[in-house]
């Protein structure tokens, strides 16, 4: 494994020779200094020179020397490491080609081109990234056995066959238009109205009609759907094969995720479901791409190419020709935006907007009741309204999702006599008690130590926790429903899903299949609880502690807040067959009751939430009416963080000037200083992408000349179309 700075730059490919002509596309191995690395033949003369920034030579020994296709390889070694000289100045062979696999598609390499040029990256560490590590750890000799093994007899499926549902007339009419159009289209879909049918659906309509065609299905993340995995295949392994969907994620071993990618490269797996790693799944004959809850924030990569991996699906289909359908009761305000329809004054945006508002089987979406926490008692945690509908629900045999964001016992351990907190020694935040194993647990760095007996400060041995988390909120349940039965007269069962309780592999799934299986009364979780699942008894759903987003500095804030109230509403109701006493019903505590969001979210208007959102950031021309870029700095000391940035802001004032590109001045990150480092970031933004990207691209060789003069600069990285500011 090659160490990968994050300060990469824009190193191209690198050169080798080859006695016979190689097709572009082609897996080597190359030699790089005294290792052996992954390479991929880059290419035709064309490509070669996007990729080199024109700077390398290439030269082959080969017979076909005066073609265009003379290999230059990408070496997937980390191209950007300072320490690799760029072409060697004598050629080196490259030491073999990897039988076995097919060339990777042009259409592949010009994927991984785009993404690297666009997100800042170099190409052979976006290539590298997005392959399967078997492909570069393996020996050659472990590569010849490997290949000798056979495939896997297909296993005889026995899965139950299941009956297909009739289509909805929304779903008929979707369905039409998918057909017809060629896209990209938003699915606009409320929350149980058979999205995941359509998938299932279009996704057929194309197996059936044509033999070669392969599917990639984007989720956000698996683990918190594992029954959308197993509906696809209960749906296609009877008349496919079990082998015709494999799945491409972080939790595969790295056997199972080189057999996935080969099957999906040999073409023999129909159906890839993935998350957002799988948009780089090479599959030679891609017809249709589904991003699933298409809104949510996962599908944005987070270190080394910070790619979205639902820009780069639109991207990708519209490369390949495969139709593209993004979908979401609660679509990102940017796809909002692109599927907006045509007015007196402006053209339709480029995505197709299609619309499925009701529920299947009539379920009603729940009844939204505000509680104003103004009026209740000091401290309350459920008023007393909410407690009672809680009881007599559970008394019922009905199920409730309680949903609070933040996990542990209490945000705060602190002292009353010398106002004491546990901050994080090594971070700007305060460690989250954990009651559990009494620990203080630093979220950003991990820091964990004991609970102190006394008061670190003064040793008062009254510390005591401030504010509230899901560990709390459990243990206060029990207590608050210890007397009430279920109908079969047994004590009532709490549970709670964040990420504490689902730490050891296999942990979430087995809490979830309990909840599905009813024997959960009451759950109380993180926003984990809210995604996608299909639970079907519960009727009721309460939020707490929703106000800290309507006032936050981050203007996607109220977007993200209102998706995830919408989506936890959406987990109630969804069974229509139920013989409700009463309503299903969400309850939202909060001390500003007539925010607009709530307004919205009572009417399950998510278009009017929209519309208001995106006038508000027209009216701010920020995002989707402008674009950004973030560059974060990283250094022992704030002061060094911020040089840097501003230096480099005054290398690109000129630039960025002529482009109307704006560069706001270095700001500490809202968490400053994470494992003693301290970390800084700069803004920029235009109303151009085409400009924002020429800026980056000639910014790049400006920050990359401020490194010599700021060495206490541990390490930047460009972050394009940033999620959080
Ligand atoms: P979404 O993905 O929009 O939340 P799902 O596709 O999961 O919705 O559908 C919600 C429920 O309705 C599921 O249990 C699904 O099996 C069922 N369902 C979907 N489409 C139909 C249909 N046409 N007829 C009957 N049941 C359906
Ligand atoms: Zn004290
Ligand atoms: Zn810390």
């Amino acid at each position: 494994m090659v160490h990968t700075p994050a300060h990469s730059g824009l190193s191209g490919a690198l050169t080798y020779e080859s006695d016979s002509a190689l097709a572009p596309g082609t897996l080597v191995r190359v030699p790089l200094g005294s290792r052996e690395l992954l390479g991929v033949v880059w290419g035709d003369a064309e490509t070669r020179t996007s990729a080199t920034g024109g700077s390398a030579s290439t030269r082959a020994t080969n017979a076909h020397h005066a073609t265009a296709a003379q290999p230059s390889l990408l070496a997937l070694d980390d191209p950007s490491h300072d320490n690799v000289a760029p072409a060697p100045l004598q050629l080196r062979a490259i030491a073999s080609v990897l039988d076995g696999v097919a060339p990777l598609s042009a259409h592949w390499r010009q994927l991984v081109q785009f993404a690297a040029r666009y997100y800042q990256r170099s190409a052979g560490e976006v290539a590298l990234a997005s392959l399967p590590s078997q492909l570069r750890d393996l020996s050659a000799e472990q590569w010849a056995r490997r290949l000798k093994r056979k495939p896997k007899a297909a296993v005889a499926n026995d899965a139950p066959v299941q009956a297909i549902p009739t289509p909805t007339d929304e779903q008929a009419q979707v369905l039409a238009e998918i057909a017809a159009q060629s896209g990209p289209f938003l699915l606009f879909g409320n929350t149980g109205s058979g999205k995941t049918e359509v998938y299932l659906r279009a996704a057929q309509a194309l197996l059936e009609r044509d033999p070669q065609a392969q599917i990639l299905v984007m989720v956000p993340e698996i683990n918190l759907t594992p029954q959308l995995e197993e509906r696809f295949r209960a749906r296609f392994a009877p008349q496919w094969g079990a082998g015709c969907l494999v799945a491409m994620h972080s939790s595969l071993t790295p056997a199972q995720r080189l057999n996935n990618w080969l099957a999906a490269h040999s073409g023999q797996a129909r159906i890839v479901l993935g998350t957002r790693m799988a948009v780089f799944a090479s599959m030679p004959h891609l017809q249709l791409i589904v991003v699933d809850e298409e809104h949510d924030p996962s599908y944005k990569q987070q270190e080394g190419a910070r790619y979205s991996a639902r820009d780069l699906a639109v991207y990708r289909g519209q490369l390949e020709n495969a139709k593209v359908i993004l979908g979401s009761a609660t679509p990102s305000l940017e796809s909002w935006h692109h599927s907006r329809p045509a007015t007196e004054a402006e053209p339709a945006g480029r995505y197709m907007r299609l619309a499925m508002p009701s529920r299947v089987g009539q379920g009603a979406l729940p009844l939204i009741r505000r509680v104003d926490m103004n009026r209740q008692p000091y401290k309350t945690v459920f008023s007393s309204h909410l407690l009672e509908a809680m009881r007599e629900r559970v008394t019922r045999g009905e199920q409730i999702l309680v949903l609070l964001n933040r996990r542990g016992y209490a945000p705060v351990l602190h002292c009353n006599d010398c106002g004491w907190k546990s901050e994080c020694p090594h971070c700007s935040a305060y460690r989250v008690f954990h009651k559990l194993d009494r620990t203080l647990r630093c979220h950003h760095c991990g820091f964990t130590q004991a609970v102190p007996r006394a008061c670190p400060g003064c040793g008062n041995l009254d510390i005591s926790p401030l504010g509230r988390g899901t560990e709390q909120l459990e243990e206060h349940l029990a207590e608050l429903l210890a007397d009430v039965r279920r109908p079969d007269g047994e004590p009532i069962r709490i549970a709670r899903i964040d990420a504490d309780s689902t730490r050891l592999k296999g942990e979430l799934e087995r809490q979830l299949a309990e909840v599905h299986a009813g024997a959960v009364d009451v759950l109380v979780g993180t926003q984990m609880i809210a995604k996608g699942h299909d639970f079907r008894r519960v009727t009721l759903v309460a939020a707490l502690n929703t106000d800290g987003a309507l006032f936050s500095s981050d203007f996607r804030a109220p977007e993200r807040l209102f998706s995830l109230l919408m989506q936890a509403a959406g987990r109630a109701g969804r069974d229509a067959t139920m013989n409700l006493v009463s309503p299903c019903e969400m309850w939202v505590q909060s001390h500003h009751p007539q925010h607009p969001l709530f307004e919205a979210l009572k009417q399950h208007d998510y278009p009017a939430f929209a519309d208001q959102q995106l006038s508000e950031r027209a009216q701010a021309t920020l995002p989707p009416f402008s674009f950004q870029a973030l560059v974060r700095a990283e250094a022992r000391s704030q002061e060094a963080a911020q040089d840097f940035l501003n230096a480099a802001r005054d290398a690109g004032a000129a630039f960025a000037d002529e482009l109307l590109v704006d560069l706001y001045p270095a700001v500490p990150m809202t968490i400053q200083r994470v494992a003693n480092i301290e970390r800084a970031q700069m803004l920029i933004e235009c109303t151009s992408r085409q400009a924002l990207q020429r800026f980056l691209a000639h910014w790049q060789a400006d920050l990359h000349g401020l490194r010599s003069a700021h060495r206490q600069v541990i390490r930047w990285a460009v972050d394009v179309d940033p999620l959080a500011i």
